[in-house]
């Protein structure tokens, strides 16, 4: 490992190639005023700002895309800072992470209920900016549905606070101009720190809840199938505590199971109107914690011959798309093979819960998929499948990417963002914006 890579930190992302020559500076800041330093650092030199969390968006966008730019770290931002039982509330610093803050709040009974896998890592400033969730983010909703308010700084040195009500700012044009756009979390919610740099935030907390869950195993014909139960639990609003599901696996892993099936954890008091819906068998604790550490452990293996990848990562379906789930599957898995892929895996959470780019929720499921990797393939020609996919989800009514988020082809959310922009001011990681597109700077990194 080389000195720029400890100092410009960890990238979870495909986009590996970058030029560090265009790092004009790298900034670990321990107060909003070295924040605002570091900024105006940026601005006099003229450079984009990238805020960093902890490198685990998927996206890209935490690269700052080979552009001249400046980086902003939060990791030494990480403190709790006031914690409200009796309001249901707690301040971070934006680079504490969900397992620091709830190490701070089991003692006293309470959890803040966002929890991606990347937990460990995941800064709450990062997952608001890229709006993520776990795999319970159908009970608990996703980062934006948790977070309460958060003040930001701009290129400008501006300060702002936005919460559910709209703006706050020392500057009443700039207050007066965001609440007439009607700007609020929504919009900072998974704006991949194009806004600006997030310096603070207050999140929900709540107690854990008391019931007694029960676990079950269903099997289905094909996915239009699951896609039609689902569909049902969604418009029943069930309980459901924990749901996933294995839809395809390659056989060298599939382990003799059935599939597709579905893993569900939900109420007692459940289970009958749960039998109405869809047959299940019932899991004991022991078999459910069975079935759960299959599904985990499934992205982690690789086939007899050759390695997996996550070239892609996630397929939203929802609304009417859940009752022709097999079929939009069937057509993504043709694409894929058509540019040399093998299918290795289709699992993930259901039900789940995500935001369109114009903000409204989407109820469905979100599978994750797994390919195993061509020998032979270029980088751009791997760039040149996902950009594909895209247009195939778009065809086909998927949500691309709704977990790990493709901020470049999102249409509605770019505009909102670039209007919003007009007014706070840009200069934070303006490649994502940019008209000669993204595309061409990121594939450019694969
Ligand atoms: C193994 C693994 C598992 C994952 N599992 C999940 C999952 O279950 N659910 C899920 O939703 N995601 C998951 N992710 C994706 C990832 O963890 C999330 O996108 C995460 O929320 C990003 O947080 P981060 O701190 O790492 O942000 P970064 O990757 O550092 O940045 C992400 C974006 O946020 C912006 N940003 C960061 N800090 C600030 C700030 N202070 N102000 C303004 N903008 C900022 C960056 O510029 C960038 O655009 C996973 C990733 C990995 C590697």
């Amino acid at each position: 490992m080389k000195l720029r890579d400890i100092a410009i930190g960890a990238n979870a992302s495909i986009y590996l190639r970058m030029d560090f020559k265009k790092i004009k500076g790298v900034f670990y800041p321990r107060t909003e005023q070295e924040i605002i330093d570091a900024i105006a650092t940026a601005h006099d030199g003229g450079y984009s700002v990238t805020p960093k969390g902890g490198g685990s968006g998927l996206s890209g966008a935490c690269t700052g895309g080979n552009r001249e730019r400046v980086m902003i770290s939060t990791l030494r931002m990480r403190e709790v800072l006031m914690i409200s039982k009796d309001q249901g509330y707690a301040d971070v610093q934006p680079g504490a992470t969900p397992d620091e803050i709830n190490a701070l709040l089991e003692p006293i009974g309470m959890k803040f209920w966002v929890a991606p896998s990347s937990r460990d890592i995941a800064s709450a400033a990062g997952s608001l900016s890229t709006d993520g969730g776990g795999n319970d983010t159908w009970v608990n909703g996703t980062m934006r549905d948790n977070t309460i308010r958060a003040k930001m700084v701009l290129y400008d040195g501006r300060h702002l606070t936005v919460d559910w009500n709209g703006v706050t700012s020392d500057d009443s044009e700039l207050e007066a101009e965001l609440n007439k756009k009607g700007m609020t979390i929504s919009d900072v919610a998974s704006a991949h720190g194009t806004l600006g740099f997030i310096t603070e935030l207050r999140v929900k907390i709540k107690p854990f809840p008391s019931e007694k869950l029960l676990g079950g195993l269903a099997h289905f014909e094909d996915c239009n199938a699951m896609g039609r139960a689902l569909s049902e639990l969604i418009k029943r609003k069930s309980p459901i505590r924990y749901g996933e599901t294995v839809a395809a696996a390659h056989e060298d892993v599939r382990e003799g199971l059935d599939l597709p099936l579905l893993i569900l954890q939900f109420p007692e008091d459940f289970a009958s109107e749960l039998k109405d819906i869809l047959d299940y068998s019932n899991l004991d604790s022991e078999g459910l914690a069975k079935m759960k550490d299959v599904r985990i452990k499934l992205p982690k293996r690789n086939p007899n011959e050759g390695l997996q990848i996550a070239l892609f990562e996630g397929f939203g379906y929802h609304g009417n798309g859940l009752l022709k789930m097999q079929d939009a599957i069937d057509e993504i898995n043709s694409l894929l093979i058509g540019h040399g892929l093998a299918l290795f895996a289709r699992y993930g959470h259901a039900p789940s819960k995500w935001y369109l780019g114009d903000n409204s929720p989407a109820y469905g499921v979100i599978l994750h998929s797994r390919e195993i990797m061509p020998e032979d393939k270029t980088s751009r020609e791997m760039f040149d499948t996902i950009t594909d996919i895209v247009a195939k989800c778009n065809e086909l009514g998927i949500t691309p990417k709704p977990e790990h988020k493709w901020p470049f082809s999102d249409e509605e959310k770019k505009t909102r963002i670039k209007e919003l922009r007009k007014v706070m001011g840009t200069g934070f990681n303006d490649f994502i914006l940019d008209p000669d597109g993204a595309y061409d700077t990121l594939s450019s990194m694969v």
